[in-house]
């Protein structure tokens, strides 16, 4: 971290402790890092999407205001998240030096860890709460370590955004290789990656013998393989031989394999031959019961009935629960009271705000906000990257958070077709499976949005060039 950051940071801070309430600063000001400021621009950041979006959201100003007095000059502040390295995000780009979450004043406990990382504590069968919901998947994936797949192989599971595919598949890996098991576990992209480079480095021979070595083969997102032939044909090499032998296969995708319909027909093929689940939104008592789990892993206890509460009105993904319990543990840390006051105010309020039925509306302005252009430059004609990008991140998300139709989000994004809403639609997923940061850019939208509430698979691959 370059010194004049930290130096300049550290007087702002001073100003808004002053400025500030107690539990304001506490909860949303020190647990923001300096990392680098450039050109007028104090970078800072937040432990996690959620946080990031509503420091811009409330504080931006003050904390702008707060930093120029400091350096005696109109100074901007932009507020960022670090990624997080989970196994969902695998190319953990270091993007700047290393920033340490929770801050240093207290030092992590391995829960606290793992609620801010997402990623970090192991996911296993342990710690992945069963229900109504997932109980098929989860069975499933037991069947793949406890060797009883038999006919049943391979698994496909598949599902919305955040209802656990990683994290079962990721159960099984660590199970697997606990007793001695080679696993190969690509999440999609990574599959294609070593691919092309072991086809670059003309070293495709070993990057096949792996698959004769390996006991079990996991591919994660396999829906990022679309319309990727050559990856594809690996991969149904890579099945055959695994198969062959007799190990376990499993795939996890966001859209059952009847919609993934731009894969070969024979890959197609080899996906339905076994055991296919699907893992669904969890109803409340399951929601109910992941809350309590995370909160006791991050060591927050929690009176009941709030629990009950909050597992109303969460009703997304459990991605989006494991946001709000880092909210709930940030709040309570800045707070001498009990735990239920820091949270009514700085958690659950926002969120009832926000969990009501999402309008289109809200939709584009959020999504105009976060983009920087402004509402009218959404819905006009312009056809330019700055303005049809949020465009089209504005029609996916109202495909997937408003439960309008294609024709009225059509209406709503400026009178387009609604046949140009699911082609944007489709290229923004294409995207996310290329491009991770975009990916998890998505998802904080969605989380400040709501969550996920549905998904609505694309199937095919195109450019989303109408809108
Ligand atoms: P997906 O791969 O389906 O998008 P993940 O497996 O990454 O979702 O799950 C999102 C987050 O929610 C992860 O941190 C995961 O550990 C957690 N999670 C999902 N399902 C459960 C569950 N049943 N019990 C506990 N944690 C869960
Ligand atoms: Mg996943």
């Amino acid at each position: 971290m370059n010194i004049d950051a930290n130096r300049v940071w550290k007087e702002a801070s001073s100003l808004l402790e002053r400025e500030l309430s107690v539990k304001d600063f506490q909860t949303w000001i020190q647990n923001l890092r300096p990392r680098r400021i450039e050109g007028g621009v104090l970078t800072l950041s937040a432990p996690f999407g959620l946080y990031r979006d509503r420091v811009r959201k409330a504080f931006l100003p003050v904390i702008e205001n707060a930093v120029s007095t400091v350096v005696r000059a109109r100074c901007r502040v932009a507020v960022v998240v670090d990624e997080d390295g989970g196994e969902d995000r695998p190319i953990a780009v270091a993007s700047g030096p290393a920033v340490s979450w929770p801050p240093k004043a207290k030092p992590p406990t391995k829960a606290a860890t793992a609620t801010f990382g997402g990623g970090v504590r192991p996911r296993t069968f342990e710690n992945f709460v069963v229900g109504e919901a997932n109980r098929m998947a989860y069975l499933a994936a037991r069947h793949i370590v406890d060797g009883s797949l038999g006919e049943a192989n391979p698994v496909f599971l598949y599902g919305g955004v955040g209802l656990g595919k990683t994290h079962l598949l990721s159960a099984v890996r660590h199970a697997l290789r606990s007793s001695g098991g080679r696993v190969l576990y690509y999440p999609g992209e990574e599959f294609t990656r070593r691919m092309v480079d072991a086809l670059l480095a003309h070293r495709m021979t070993e990057f096949r013998r792996e698959f004769r070595l390996a006991d079990a083969l996991l591919i994660d997102d396999v829906q990022c393989m679309v319309g990727k032939k050559r990856t594809q044909q690996e991969l149904a090499e890579a099945f055959n031989v695994l198969h062959a032998a007799g190990k376990p296969i499993a795939f996890a995708s966001d859209r059952p394999p009847s919609e993934i319909r731009t894969f070969e027909q024979g890959l197609r093929n080899r996906f339905q031959g076994g055991l296919i689940t699907e893992l669904r939104p969890p109803d409340k008592t399951l929601r109910a019961e992941i809350l309590r789990a995370k909160l006791s892993e991050a060591g927050i206890d929690l009176d009941d009935g709030l629990i009950d509460r909050l597992s109303v009105v969460l009703q997304g993904s459990i991605r989006e629960m494991e946001g709000v319990v880092a909210n709930i543990r940030l709040a309570s840390s800045g707070c001498e009271g009990r735990v239920e006051d820091a949270v009514l105010e700085t958690v659950i309020a926002p969120f009832l705000k926000t969990n009501g039925p999402v309008s289109l509306e809200t939709v584009i302005e959020t999504v105009s906000w976060a983009f920087g252009v402004s509402r009218e430059e959404i819905l006009s004609r312009s056809r330019t990257r700055r303005i049809s990008l949020p465009r089209h991140v504005a029609a996916y998300l109202c495909r997937r958070l408003t439960g309008s139709s294609s024709t009225e989000i059509g209406d709503a994004l400026g009178g387009r077709k609604h046949t140009s809403v699911l082609r944007a639609d489709k290229g923004v997923r294409d995207r996310a499976c290329d491009d991770p940061g975009f990916a998890s850019r998505l998802r904080d939208l969605e989380q400040m949005l709501g969550g996920a509430k549905a998904l609505r698979p694309s199937s095919t691959r195109s450019r989303a060039g109408a809108l």
